[in-house]
């Protein structure tokens, strides 16, 4: 049986358990990368709220909160970077991160690497005029100091996200006099792409804490199988065409040829059916068609497993 077929049948064919509605809160960004042992206050802020914060080189803090930073960088991220410094993802993963995994998840995800021993020295990209990849810099740097949570309400159909600002007692922006509200800074800093191509895999991390109390998907946990093709599919947009057109993998799904061949060479569309493929593999969403001929094929082993166990 090979990969995907492995996949294919570990999915639970059964409906979704009714028991999963029910809040959830996911802290997606932090905004805490000092590492600081002194408390920070988190305080809950919508787009309309201001705030007071300005981060330039005249600042006593320059640059100290680009030590020891503790950044998980989202598939976009890992995109933006790689083709800033002229990378291909696995040489970017290999040379600038260490693997992680997501708080609550189970999933693996890549944290910058810091630099020294103990990572708490400089980021690679830090240099005394500031941060040399400012341009494509992470997401969770763009958001500093404000942290991103993406919350579901139970009965509420769709999520919600909010901000949050925090203040680490060594970062002195917040004692600058520019006022700005939350919306003002997040165009300012540019994360709107980010938000717009990440959404697939923020979905999938809140889904997942959301399952974990219950052992994962439909009570079972991804088998390291899934957690490898969840980190190839969310990272290395290169290992994940290999998969897409070196396999089986476009004999068992329905995607149209038009975008096959946008496939190809498009990095975002590539990690959009890599979101997609994953929902499917991990909680059994339809939003990837299998073929109908591997869908009765399916249905057949379901059906003869169930009647085994009679
Ligand atoms: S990527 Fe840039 S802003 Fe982010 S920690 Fe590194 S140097 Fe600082
Ligand atoms: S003001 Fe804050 S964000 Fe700017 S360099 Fe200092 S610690 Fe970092």
């Amino acid at each position: 049986m090979n990969t995907e077929e492995q996949e294919l049948a570990e999915l639970d064919l059964e409906a979704q358990r009714p028991d999963l509605d029910r809040n959830l809160e996911l802290e997606v960004f932090d905004a805490v990368r000092g590492r600081s042992d002194h408390p920070v206050t988190p305080v809950r802020l919508q787009a309309e709220d201001s705030f007071h914060f300005r981060c330039h080189p005249g600042v006593s803090c320059w640059n100290v909160c680009c030590h020891g930073a503790d950044i998980t960088l989202t598939p976009y991220d890992i995109l933006r970077l790689s083709r800033h410094l002229g990378l291909r993802p696995a040489e970017f993963l290999e040379r600038h991160t260490v693997p992680a995994i997501f708080d609550k998840t189970e999933l693996p995800v890549a944290k910058l690497k810091m630099g020294g021993a103990d990572g708490k020295g400089p980021c690679p990209f830090m240099a005394d005029s500031g941060c040399t990849v400012y341009d494509d810099r992470p997401a969770t740097c763009r958001y500093y100091p404000l942290g991103l949570v993406s919350m579901k309400m139970k009965d509420a159909d769709a999520k919600e996200d909010f901000h949050f600002l925090v203040k680490e007692p060594h970062c002195q922006g917040h004692r600058e006099a520019k006022g700005q509200t939350v919306a003002e800074y997040r165009f300012e800093q540019g994360v709107e792409p980010y938000e717009r191509v990440n959404r697939g895999w923020v979905d999938i991390l809140m889904k997942m804490a959301s399952w974990n109390t219950l052992g994962g998907p439909g009570g079972k946990a991804p088998t390291p199988q899934t957690k490898k093709m969840f980190f190839m599919a969310t990272t290395d947009v290169d290992a994940f065409r290999r998969f897409v057109f070196e396999t089986r993998f476009l004999e068992l799904y329905e995607i149209d040829a038009e975008a096959v061949e946008f496939l190809k060479t498009d990095d975002e569309a590539l990690l959009q059916l890599g979101f997609d493929w994953m929902k499917t593999v991990l909680f059994n969403e339809p939003t990837l068609a299998l073929k109908e001929h591997v869908l009765q094929d399916a249905i057949a082993r379901a059906r003869g497993t169930l009647a085994g166990d009679r």
